[in-house]
């Protein structure tokens, strides 16, 4: 089988890869030696620093919107750049889509339980209050 110039495979497991990906997303064998780190560590200097320069800028105008700011961004770019740095140095840096992928679904997440938990808390309040005036009015103290 003669395969196309622009058509990769991985040495190790035979799937299918692109030219660009550093490692095999099957297999995890690194396909190229970390040669786009200086551009990921640049990416990733361009993100903290905003993040910082945002909360910096938060913090003059409001402290509790940047207390919550850098806790609600601050938590998921910690799991995102700590997850980047364990599997870089297991050899296998994530692919830019696994990057992406990995980040969209943080995002979820994070949004979710920004949507998620105040309703709950309220409900959880609401129920509370019920079973507390119930609890009032069944022992004859309401
Ligand atoms: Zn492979």
């Amino acid at each position: 089988m003669s395969s196309p110039i622009d058509q990769f495979v991985c040495p190790q497991c035979n799937h299918e890869v692109r030219e660009e990906w550093v490692s095999c997303p099957v297999c995890g064998l690194r396909l190229k030696p970390g040669g786009d780190l200086v551009p990921r560590a640049i990416a990733w200097a361009a993100v903290l620093a905003s993040y910082v320069w945002g909360v910096t800028l938060l913090y003059r105008h409001d402290r509790d919107q940047a207390l919550a700011f850098a806790v609600l961004v601050g938590l998921p770019l910690c799991y995102i750049f700590g997850k980047a740095v364990i599997f870089r140095i297991q050899g296998k840096p994530l692919t830019w889509k696994q990057l992406g992928r990995t980040s969209a679904r943080t995002a979820l997440v994070s949004l979710g339980l920004l949507i998620v938990a105040p309703v709950l808390l309220g409900l959880a309040v609401v129920l509370l209050l019920f079973v507390v005036c119930g609890g009032l009015m069944m022992t004859g103290q309401f």
